[in-house]
């Protein structure tokens, strides 16, 4: 068997394509939708991250709002600077770009963005409604990386309802919320958080129909883990050697040999990451929508 790709990069298309119409609509409303981000210092990964939300969001028409402070900052400047964007109104998304200098507790000004702005959806507010919303619609920024997970399942047909999920890594940006998502009524998956105390990792993830890798350990999973037929969402990314282009090789969590087993996998790169990112901007549009109402 050679696995059906869950392609990212093809699914991450069709969503800019559907943003671009919402923006146009909120356009029409003069209820615009803005994204700004806030870098601290000038780290050569931050600041192309910070560029690569700024390019994708100038794909799908949403205003970019870049305010950047040096190094220098005091936690008191960063607070300002936060409660400034929070009261913009062109500004309908926030993102604090991590990380921040030692001296300042990143914690604490992730809690000062407005939840209702919170792009990233990992403030603890949000978090709270994804753990109360266990019915019915989330009027609330969702976590990016999970929602990019179930959007890139359900858009590929592959059956949640009923499903055993064996989720591999417990991290905050992933592991932790992903069965919130997956266990609501109407998805109504059967989810198992392992983690690296779990004894007898593989005996999990050979019972899974569905098997989520987020762990960031080279080629951890292995063929003979996978049950065949089964879906694999490859999230984890570990950096290998520079390529000539200056930019990191990638490495998933995935052994290669599993595409053999499994139904369906995604790549790396190529699969969670764009979806990831078209998330983010989904947040972005769903609070414009939200404060159009
Ligand atoms: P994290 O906070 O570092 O968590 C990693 C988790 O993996 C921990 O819970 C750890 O368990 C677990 N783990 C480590 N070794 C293990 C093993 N041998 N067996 C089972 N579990 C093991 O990471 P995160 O923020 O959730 O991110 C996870 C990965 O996803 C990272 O590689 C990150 O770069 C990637 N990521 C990718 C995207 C994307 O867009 N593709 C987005 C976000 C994150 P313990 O808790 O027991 O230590």
């Amino acid at each position: 068997m050679t696995a059906r790709v869950l392609d990212g990069v093809a699914t991450a298309a069709t969503v800019k394509d559907e943003l671009r119409a919402r923006v146009e609509a909120l356009r029409g409303l003069g209820a615009a939708p803005g994204l700004a981000t806030l870098l601290v210092g000038d780290d050569p990964a931050s600041r192309s991250y910070v560029a690569g939300k700024h390019r994708d969001c100038l794909e799908v028409g949403i205003a970019s709002i870049e305010v950047e402070l040096p190094a220098t900052a005091t936690q008191t400047d960063v607070r300002a600077a936060i409660r400034d964007l929070n009261a913009a109104r062109e500004v309908t998304g926030l993102v604090v770009q991590l990380p921040l200098p030692t001296r300042i507790d990143a914690e604490a000004m992730l809690e000062e963005v407005d939840p209702a702005k919170d792009a990233d959806g990992l403030h603890p507010t949000n978090l709270g409604r994804l753990v109360l919303g266990v019915d019915g619609a989330i009027d609330a920024p969702l976590p990016c990386t999970p929602s990019a997970c179930v959007e890139l399942l359900a858009r590929h047909g592959v059956p949640l309802a009923g499903a055993d999920v064996c989720v591999i890594g417990r991290g905050l940006t992933v592991g932790r919320s992903i069965g919130l998502l997956l266990t609501r009524r109407g998805v109504d998956a059967t989810v198992t958080l392992t983690h690296s105390r779990t004894p007898d990792l593989a005996a999990h993830v050979r019972r899974a129909d569905v098997v989520v890798a987020a762990v960031g350990s080279r080629h951890l999973v292995r063929p003979d883990w996978i049950a065949p037929g089964a879906a694999v969402l490859d999230v984890g990314i570990t950096r290998e050697r520079m390529l000539a282009n200056g930019r990191a090789r990638l490495a998933g969590d995935v052994h290669p040999g599993v595409a053999d087993v499994a139904g369906w996998l995604s790549p790396v790169p190529g699969g969670v990451g764009p979806m990831t990112r078209v998330m983010l901007l989904d947040n972005v549009v769903r609070a414009a929508e939200r404060a159009a109402r």
